[in-house]
C-alpha cells in the first residue's frame, strides 16, 4: 500500500467519528465576536493530536502598524457592531481607539489558535487555514432547521457554518489526524490555523501573518466544493454615499419661477447613472466589477423634498484590477472618479457635493503559477476521488491574507457550496466532508512527505 491508501482507509474506518465531531462543532454558536467556545473546541482537538500549540489574541495595533493598507476594524455579528465605523479613505488605529466602540471591538476572549506538526526536516511546509467565526442566523423564522442543531436529513447536515466553514476546518483537522494516526512520516511542517474574525475583517489570518507564520504553500478551506478548487479570490470595497438635498414643503419647491427645494433622492439619479456607466465600461470585454447598490435611505415626509439620501453597498472586483493594496486603491479611485464626474455635471451637486465613506475593504488575490502546489493538489484529488478537480471562482476570503500578506502560495479548497455561505438553511453533505478530508490528507502526504 502507498502512504495514501492507508490514510484513505483510516478515513473510511472513522467516517462516523468524523461526522459526529463535525456536528458537535456545528452546535457551538461561534458567531463573529463570540468565537471563544468554538476555539476551545478546536484547541482541545488540536491538543489531542499532540500539536505544538500557539494561542493568542490578535493585537489590533500591531495589525495596523504592520499592514496599514489591509488591517480592518474588528467586527461582530451584533448589528450595531458590524462595520460600525466609517472612514473617508483608509481606516486607522487611532480612529478606532478614539471611538465609542474601542471597548467593544476588541479580541478579548477571541484567540487565534495555531497547532504545528513538526516534520523531520528538509521537506515542504504547508499551512491549513480556516476561520471559526460564523455569521449571524438572520431571520430565524425562515430556517427549516435549528441553525445550531446540526440536524441531518439523508446525507445533508444543516447549521450556520456548515459550509462556511466548519466543514472545511473539520476536513483539514481530520485529514491531519488521518495522516498522524496512519503513521505517515512527514519531512515538512504542517501548520494548522484556526482563526477568528474572518467575516468583514480578515484580522485573524492577518494576525498569523504578522506573527511570522509562513510556509511553502497553504490551503484555505473555504467551500469551493470537494471536487473543485479556486486559484483566486475577488476583492471588495464597502461604501456609503451621502447625498445632500434642500428640504422644503413641496408647495414651495418652485419660488419666483426658480427651483427652491431639492430632493436628495432625485440627486441620487445622476450618481447611480455614473456608477452604472463605469461598471459597464469596466466590464466591456470581461467582467471585472460587480456593483451592488444594496440600501437606500432618505427623506422624512412625502410632502417635502428630501434633505438627505444615503446609498450604501459594495463593489466586488476581480484580480484583473489588481491584487493586494494596489487593487483596492484602484477601485476606490474609479469609484470616486465616477461620483466626481456626476457631481461636476449637476448644478446642485457641483455646489453641494456628495460624500463617499468606506466601511470595509478586501484585497483580491491570485495564486502564483510558479508554485508547484496546484499540481500536487490536483494529483491528490485524482488519487483520492479518481476525478479531475475543476477550477471555480471564489469571492473574498482569507486566502488574500495568506497569499498577499504572508506571501504563501494558497489554493482555496474545501467542502460545501459557496452559495450556502451566509444563507438560510446553510448545509453541507457528509459526502463532501469525507471527500475533502481525503483530498487534503493526500495533499499533506504528497506535499510534506
Ligand atoms: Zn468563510
Amino acid at each position: 500500500m502507498t502512504n495514501t491508501d492507508g490514510v484513505f482507509a483510516w478515513i473510511d474506518a472513522h467516517r462516523e467519528t468524523i461526522i459526529s465531531d463535525f456536528k458537535e462543532f456545528l452546535r457551538i454558536p461561534s458567531l463573529t465576536g463570540e468565537e471563544g467556545r468554538g476555539q476551545e473546541f478546536m484547541i482541545a482537538r488540536m491538543r489531542s493530536l499532540g500539536l505544538e500549540m500557539d494561542i493568542w489574541e490578535p493585537d489590533i495595533q500591531e495589525l495596523f502598524t504592520k499592514f496599514p493598507d489591509i488591517a480592518q476594524y474588528p467586527t461582530s455579528w451584533q448589528p450595531e457592531l458590524d462595520l460600525a465605523l466609517k472612514f473617508k479613505d483608509v481606516c486607522t488605529y487611532e480612529q478606532l481607539t478614539g471611538s465609542e466602540y474601542a471597548d467593544r471591538l476588541t479580541y478579548r476572549d477571541r484567540p487565534n489558535a495555531v497547532g504545528i506538526l513538526r516534520g523531520t526536516g528538509g521537506g515542504r511546509s504547508l499551512i491549513l487555514n480556516g476561520h471559526v467565526d460564523v455569521v449571524t442566523v438572520g431571520d430565524r423564522s425562515r430556517w427549516d432547521h435549528d441553525p445550531f442543531g446540526a440536524e441531518q436529513v439523508g446525507d445533508t447536515i444543516y447549521g450556520r457554518g456548515a459550509s462556511d466553514m466548519k466543514g472545511g476546518l473539520t476536513a483539514m483537522l481530520k485529514a491531519l489526524e488521518a495522516v498522524i494516526r496512519s503513521g505517515v512520516p512527514l519531512k515538512g511542517d504542517v501548520i494548522f490555523q484556526s482563526v477568528v474574525n474572518e467575516e468583514h475583517a480578515g484580522n485573524g489570518s492577518l494576525s498569523c501573518a504578522a506573527r511570522g507564520y509562513t510556509a511553502d504553500a497553504a490551503i484555505c478551506a473555504e467551500p469551493s466544493g470537494a471536487r473543485r478548487y479556486s486559484t483566486s479570490s475577488g476583492g471588495g470595497v464597502y461604501w456609503e454615499i451621502v447625498i445632500p438635498g434642500k428640504e422644503v414643503h413641496t408647495g414651495s419647491r418652485w419660488k419666483d419661477g426658480r427651483q427652491n427645494g431639492v430632493s436628495a433622492i432625485e440627486k441620487s439619479a445622476p450618481i447611480i447613472t455614473a456608477l452604472l456607466a463605469q461598471e459597464a465600461k469596466a466590464n466591456a470585454d470581461q467582467v471585472k466589477l460587480s456593483l451592488g447598490i444594496g440600501v437606500v435611505r432618505g427623506g422624512t415626509y412625502a410632502t417635502a423634498t428630501a434633505r438627505d439620501c444615503v446609498l450604501s453597498g459594495v463593489v466586488y472586483f476581480s484580480p484583473e484590477l489588481g491584487t493586494g493594496p494596489a487593487g483596492i486603491r484602484r477601485v476606490k479611485t474609479m469609484f470616486r472618479e465616477a461620483i466626481d464626474e456626476a457631481c461636476a455635471g449637476d448644478p446642485w451637486l457641483s455646489r453641494n457635493r456628495a460624500e463617499v465613506l468606506y466601511l470595509h475593504y478586501d484585497d483580491a488575490y491570485r495564486y502564483p503559477e510558479s508554485s508547484g502546489f496546484l499540481k500536487v493538489l490536483q494529483q491528490s484529488g485524482k488519487e483520492a476521488l479518481h476525478v479531475d478537480l475543476a477550477e471555480a471562482a471564489f469571492s473574498a476570503c482569507d486566502a488574500r491574507q495568506l497569499g498577499n500578506q504572508a506571501g504563501v502560495p494558497t489554493i482555496i479548497y474545501g467542502p460545501g457550496e459557496l452559495s450556502m455561505a451566509h444563507s438560510v438553511n446553510e448545509c453541507v453533505t457528509e459526502g463532501e466532508i469525507l471527500e475533502a478530508t481525503k483530498v487534503i490528507a493526500a495533499t499533506i502526504c504528497n506535499w510534506c512527505g
